[in-house]
């Protein structure tokens, strides 16, 4: 009768529902020849930043980093290390011992980077560092003392010797003015200056990619490739000199910071991306930019989410059809709860609980499975497109060096890596499927990017002192 027609009309309505979130979600998921395909172009791209006829107008920028050589055992001292750019700004001791007792012992404090001093003046920015390193100095007992410092700078730098880095453009939410187009190690040295308390030798500018490889190419001598997802994202790892067409000279190699974030700024990722990336990307502070880090990084992947959870609920398939001032707001979800909500020790109830703490309560218990199933869309596809690019750079090392089979170890780092739960097991299966000539082993780094900025900072003293 009756009841059985209205049953079936809802049952209808919901499979309708069903289909059509299915349909959005499907945007999202990349088949293993879309991957093979970015990968592709991804190779495309690195041989386009390497060469000097089409470096000038590549995405991926290839840069040289001056780094030659990973540390050998034999560095020791005391070093300083200024870490900006993740998702802390820290200053470092790192003390270097040799021979037995071959060691690496940090200290280090965090300091906040208040907004408006990332969206201020580069003197003003500067200014904080400064002061910030003169606290540091203090609260360890060593006020006056000159140390070399090593400087982790994680934004794309055009780099002509390692003790100089100029700022190509900011990524991740920095503005500061001034600084683009500048050398950091002038902007830092004058704002010592102007602070008339100490002077400091700054011997290196790091990416933290950078930093991270060296830290662990310390343990394995295998790592030759670096990678970071946090923040933003973003690898380095050792070319051939003879294909770095940038710098003099064919001996041995050189470490290259690709800055593969800018991937996708020249249209190479349109056909994967969605309604929502381009809505992440045009209220981002840096438009058109970084459009491979925006579909990969922390910084962006709670936006992809909040603008796909924006586009059920217009639609009525979310939250009963509500949309709350909440679920409006920028930045809501952060990596953090990116990373709990796909945690797979939590209950329903406990997404629910979040969603709540989210603000979002008119949330069931249906709400909650669906705004898990986005996170993990969302997250799977980083994870891919990330081990797409990685696949383009392994394969790229094997074949420089003519090998049927490369064994190589790849450093990683990054808050969306380590606290994801699902991330790295993606990534690796993703990255044998894509690259099954190649047995990449990963090694998680401790600390990375401010113990690589002291080693390499320590083999450059190391060298200089040789060479005396
Ligand atoms: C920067 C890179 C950096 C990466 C990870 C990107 O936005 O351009 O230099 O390595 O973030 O921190
Ligand atoms: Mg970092």
């Amino acid at each position: 009768g009756k009841g059985a027609a209205m049953v079936t009309a809802v049952a209808y309505r919901l499979a309708n529902q069903h289909a059509e979130r299915q349909r959005i979600l499907d945007k999202l998921r990349l088949s293993h020849d879309q991957l093979l395909e970015v990968k592709r172009r991804m190779a495309e791209a690195m041989e386009r930043g390497l060469s000097r006829d089409t470096h000038g107008n590549a995405t991926v920028k290839m840069l040289p980093t001056y780094v030659r050589s990973t540390p050998n055992g034999t560095e020791r001292g005391d070093f300083l290390a200024l870490d900006l750019g993740g998702t802390n700004f820290r200053v470092l001791l790192v003390r270097v011992r040799s021979g037995k007792k071959r060691s690496v012992e940090m200290h280090n404090k965090i300091y906040a980077i208040p907004q408006d001093l990332m969206q201020g003046t580069g003197d003003e920015l500067f200014d904080h560092i400064v002061h910030c390193i003169a606290d540091f100095m203090e609260y360890m007992g060593m006020k006056g003392a000159s140390l070399p410092l090593g400087f982790t700078f994680s934004f794309p730098c055009q780099q002509n010797r390692l003790d100089e880095g100029i700022l190509l453009k900011w990524t991740k939410g920095f503005r500061a003015t001034g600084c683009e187009g500048q050398d950091v190690v002038t902007l830092l040295k004058d704002a010592i200056h102007r602070h008339e308390e100490f002077d400091l030798d700054v011997v290196a500018v790091v990416n933290d990619t950078v930093g991270t490889m060296m830290t662990c190419g310390y343990e394995d001598p295998y790592c030759e490739v670096g990678l970071i997802v946090g923040t933003g994202t973003n690898a380095c790892y050792m070319e051939e000199m003879e294909n770095v067409e940038l710098v003099e000279g064919n001996e041995g190699r050189m470490c290259i910071n690709m800055e593969w974030g800018a991937f996708g700024d020249h249209g190479e990722l349109n056909d994967f991306c969605t309604t929502f990336d381009h809505a992440v990307d045009e209220r981002s502070a840096n438009p058109g930019k970084q459009q491979y880090e925006k579909m990969i990084s922390g910084m962006y992947l709670g936006e992809v989410v909040r603008n796909v959870l924006l586009d059920f609920t217009s639609k009525g398939l979310l939250f009963r059809g509500r949309l709350s001032e909440r679920l409006k707001t920028r930045g809501i979800f952060e990596t953090k709860f990116l990373s709990q909500i796909e945690s797979d020790r939590l209950a329903l109830r406990q997404v629910r609980a979040i969603l709540q703490h989210l603000g979002l309560t008119s949330s069931t218990c249906d709400d909650s499975i669906l705004v898990k199933e986005v996170c993990t869309v969302v997250a799977r596809r980083a994870a891919q497109l990330c081990a797409a690019g990685l696949a383009a750079v392994v394969d790229k090392i094997r074949k420089n060096r003519q090998l049927e089979h490369l064994r190589v170890t790849v450093g990683v780092d990054g808050t969306l890596y380590k606290l994801h739960p699902h991330f790295s097991t993606i990534l690796r299966q993703t990255l044998r499927e894509l690259a099954p000539q190649c047995e990449v082993s990963i090694m998680q780094s401790e600390d990375g990017s401010g113990k690589g900025a002291a080693l390499i900072t320590a083999v450059a003293c190391r060298m200089r002192n040789e060479a005396k």
